[in-house]
């Protein structure tokens, strides 16, 4: 193993990465792996299965969430580049862009909520919002956790006749 990359006219050197087969550095690397259709058909799928993994997918959350936290830390300038493009995607979108409380800021709000919520029955909305708010729980499983929430509640009153309220722990 070198420790050096192997790409002429390029001498970086190698981080420690286990995933890493050849003996060039990362950005060589990709630059020759872009440059043939198959390999990045190949790189795409290695990724999505890799993506698959839900422990995986956790980590690289946390590693992207992380780095952006140190980049904005570290660069104040970053943080208000952030900020001015949010406004130029919500200028985009139209109502997004719009002051709070306006016309067209409550009816993008309603759209969302139908879209994110529309299979949420209301009750159960609070605490399907408080596993993805507060306890950091991605959509897909909150949804699943309030989905078998709902079939609990629907046995249980099936079997005593008392309506469960809104979803909580009983
Ligand atoms: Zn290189």
């Amino acid at each position: 193993m070198t420790d050096v990359c192997s790409e002429p006219g390029c001498d970086r050197p190698l981080a420690k990465n286990p995933r890493r087969k050849g003996t060039r550095c990362q950005r060589c690397a990709a630059s020759a792996m872009s440059k043939s259709p198959e390999k990045r058909a190949k790189c795409a799928e290695t990724m999505r299965a890799r993506f698959e993994d839900p422990a995986y997918r956790e980590l690289h959350r946390k590693r992207t969430a992380e780095g952006q936290r140190r980049a904005m830390a570290e660069n104040p300038a970053l943080v208000e580049l952030r900020r001015e493009q949010g406004r130029r995607v919500g200028k985009v979108w139209g109502g997004a862009g719009a002051p709070p409380g306006s016309e067209s800021r409550q009816k993008a709000a309603r759209k969302q909520s139908e879209f994110y919520m529309g299979w949420c029955p209301i009750e159960y909305r609070p605490e399907y919002r408080r596993l993805i708010r507060n306890v950091g729980i991605r959509a897909a499983d909150a949804r699943r956790m309030i989905e078998e929430q709902i079939e609990l509640d629907l046995g249980k009153y099936a079997r005593t006749g008392v309506l469960p309220v809104s979803g909580g722990k009983s």
